[in-house]
């Protein structure tokens, strides 16, 4: 088998399950809207992940622009579909990861990278050479290639890591995605055996985490069956990890105009039934949310802050 994460892989790109073989290098954008370049949106820190990856002083988040999956009720639709971002070299997103440390990140966290994971060996690699100490968290929707997340051994130290149906056509209906549900638990599975492998979970004394998985639900109105359906599933691969069930689900405009469940919020009682399910399975680290979110903290700015010069710099308040 040959080595997927190399620069090669462009050639026709099968870096993601879709395996479209767009011809990136030679300046073709695949279903993920990535060409050839590399597109950031904005690289800071940020404080609402969970409380092991944000901690006190945040993560240090780098958005990347484009998206494999194809999520109608997207609420980063600026970004992932949008093709908002600007070019940078992959040098610059080796300063960029040193740029967030210096600001005092937790973490480095790459943030939807998975069409650009060509990159990440060489990237994070020079990044710890130049002095980069931080763990590197990898930030994913979950429709991962498990020779992908294997490559990433060594490499990344968290995966933060979605799993978003449990139904097939669910997936492919709200996401235009034909094989989510078994490619997230593969990948999932992968995940686990990698971090086992490496010692099992670390955290350091302020409970950061320093090596682990968290693995992400965001509970869609009118889909907590399916949600729960999620939960066996994710205690079948991995068993009792740490799990954060979200209920911020916000209606695009999209979703407001097509009208039905997905035009409106997770009401009380859907959350409630899906965290129950969870304390039912046994998991016993689980992150929730209070108050319904619907909170436009939890989607910051896509402004490029960070991007093309160190966020603190251009916050106006150097080091
Ligand atoms: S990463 Fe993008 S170009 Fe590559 S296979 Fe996936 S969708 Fe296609």
């Amino acid at each position: 088998m040959h080595t997927l994460l190399t620069p090669d892989a462009l050639d026709a790109c099968d870096l993601c399950p879709r395996c479209c073989r767009a011809a990136r290098a030679k300046g073709a954008r695949g279903v993920c809207g990535a060409d050839s370049t590399l597109k950031i949106a904005r690289a800071a820190l940020h404080m609402w992940e969970e409380p092991p990856i944000s901690g006190e002083v945040g993560s240090g988040t780098i958005f990347f622009s484009g998206c494999p999956l194809k999520c109608i009720y997207c609420q980063n639709h600026q970004i992932s579909t949008g093709g908002f971002g600007i070019e940078v070299s992959p040098e610059r997103l080796v300063d960029i990861m040193l740029e967030l440390q210096d600001q005092g990140a937790l973490n480095i966290n790459l943030v939807t990278a998975t069409h650009y994971a060509h990159l990440l060996p060489a990237a994070i690699t020079a990044a710890r050479q130049r002095g980069l100490k931080i763990p590197i968290v990898y930030n994913t929707s979950g429709y991962e290639r498990v020779q992908a997340v294997a490559e990433l051994a060594g490499l990344v130290d968290v995966w933060l890591t979605d799993f978003k149906y449990a139904d097939v056509a669910l997936a492919r209906s709200l996401s235009h995605v034909p094989d989510y549900p078994d490619v997230a638990a593969a990948a999932l599975a992968q995940m686990v055996s990698q971090i086992n492998a490496a010692g099992g979970e670390l955290l350091a004394q302020d409970g950061h985490m320093l090596r682990g998985i968290i693995v992400r639900h965001l509970v869609l109105p009118g889909h907590a069956e399916d949600s729960c359906r999620v939960l066996d599933r994710i205690w079948e691969v991995a068993g009792d990890v740490p799990i954060s069930v979200m209920n911020q689900y916000t209606p695009n405009q999209r979703m407001r105009d097509q009208g039905g469940d997905l035009a409106r919020a997770v009401l009380d009682e859907e959350y409630e039934m899906v965290l129950d399910h969870a304390d039912d399975l046994g998991f016993t680290t689980m992150f929730w949310q209070e108050g319904g979110a619907v909170d436009e903290s939890f989607t910051p700015p896509f402004d490029t802050t960070g991007v093309l010069e160190s966020a603190a710099i251009s916050n106006g308040h150097i080091g």
